[in-house]
């Protein structure tokens, strides 16, 4: 017997091969062995059959916190439920706690968990303080260390530039490229209210990644307060500078996504940035974040191969992630598109009425099947100072 499962009947959606229409899948140990319009029927394979479902890649969510010694972190297993076979850690941890952050939940997790370094020494410990608003955390040279010791898992240096940088953001900048070229890895920026963005964006090389682009709370991607595009954007762009959504609770801005799309100008990746506070109400899921692009007018086609193909390509894993090609690992998605009227909230408290919805069916990590909802989720509890925090998001919408 050459398989040990097949998928039939479905709708395949595989950008990285150009798929979009029905085929089927094999898979034996864990790994796709094959995939073509059709088997013939062998009753001795075990089937699952997916009449009326879209089959494709395990999500890969490029932004999200996963690290549960920071007051942001959630465990990342609860994203199989939704699909998400792979998340990556937007620097929670820094040279201080990564090691920690790796023995027990990296190596551990049912997920790939893969993660970004931040450059302050402790990563994003808290929402009370600023992370880097003593410039004495910013640490270059112990950053690119823990990243040269873990490049199986570490992918590259975080930053978050805005109020979480004090006054030295520029500064800090300086530092985060000073750690990603020691590592010779890519650099992901946070740009929010506070920061200075034109000149950020100078600073990216190719394989950078700018993450909230469409949040709307100033200092963000469009020139203010209502005008196109920066240029800055443009020349970053052109240059090879990606562009990431990282929803959160506080960075998806309708009126932002829609004007910057009046420009032409759309996300190379779709990420969640799932964290303690954006999972309850803002965010919730990926599937989620990608049915508001759907709402927003992009097709389906497109925020699949946003949340499988580039961002794969973007952590320079697409030879193992975000495809469903033959010898790659048995990473598999499956769900249906709902039809009906569905409310979709930015983070400005600004709810829209779409039509479509992604409903998780299954999953399929490393060729085991796991059911949407099957997987426990498990946060913890909220401090007054947290509940302090939701209503600051709140009063600052
Ligand atoms: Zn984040």
């Amino acid at each position: 017997m050459n398989h040990d499962l097949i998928l039939r009947n479905g709708h395949v959606i595989d950008p990285s091969q150009n798929i979009d229409g029905p085929a089927e899948i094999a898979i034996k140990n864990g790994i796709i062995t094959e995939i073509k319009k059709s088997f013939p029927v062998s009753p001795e394979i075990p089937t699952i059959d997916l009449t009326g479902k879209y089959v494709c890649p395990g999500l890969i969510d490029l932004h999200g916190h996963w690290y549960e010694g920071s007051s942001y972190g959630i465990d990342p297993n609860g994203c199989l439920n939704d699909g998400v076979t792979t998340v990556i850690d937007a620097g929670t941890t820094g040279f201080v706690n990564f090691q920690h952050f790796r023995r027990h939940t990296i190596d551990s997790a049912k997920i790939e968990v893969l993660a970004f370094i931040h450059i302050g020494g402790i990563g994003i410990p808290t929402t009370l303080l600023g992370e880097l608003e003593d410039l004495r955390y910013a640490r270059p040279r112990e950053t690119s260390q823990v990243i040269n010791k873990h490049r199986d898992v570490a992918l590259g240096v975080k930053i978050r530039e805005g109020i979480m940088s004090g006054e030295h953001g520029l500064k800090a900048l300086d530092y985060a490229v000073m750690a990603s070229q020691k590592s010779d890895l890519p650099l992901m920026v946070h740009i929010s209210q506070g920061a200075e963005t034109p000149k950020i964006l100078d600073r990216l090389k190719a394989g950078d990644i700018v993450t909230h682009c469409f949040q709307g709370r100033g200092d963000g991607i469009l020139t203010q307060p209502s005008g196109p595009l920066l240029t800055n954007v443009t020349e970053a762009r052109k240059r090879g500078v990606f562009f990431d959504v990282g929803h959160g609770c506080g960075s998806f801005c309708w009126e932002t996504a829609r004007r910057s799309f009046e420009y032409h100008f759309y996300p190379d990746t779709i990420s969640t940035d799932l964290h303690r506070f954006s999972i309850d109400r803002f965010t919730k899921n990926l599937p989620t974040t990608l049915s508001k692009f759907l709402h927003l007018g992009m097709s389906l086609n497109d925020v699949i191969s946003k949340s499988t193909l580039i961002p794969a390509q973007v952590i320079g894993r697409s030879d193992q992630l975000g495809t469903l090609k033959t010898n790659t690992i048995a990473d598999i998605f499956v769900f249906e598109i709902e039809e009906g009227e569905f409310k979709f909230e930015d983070t400005h408290m600004c709810t829209e009425i779409g039509k479509y919805r992604i409903k998780p069916s299954l999953v399929l990590k490393a060729g085991e099947v796991i059911h949407s909802g099957q997987i426990e989720v498990r946060l913890r509890e909220l401090f007054d100072c947290d509940k302090e925090y939701y209503q600051r998001i709140e009063g600052s919408a």
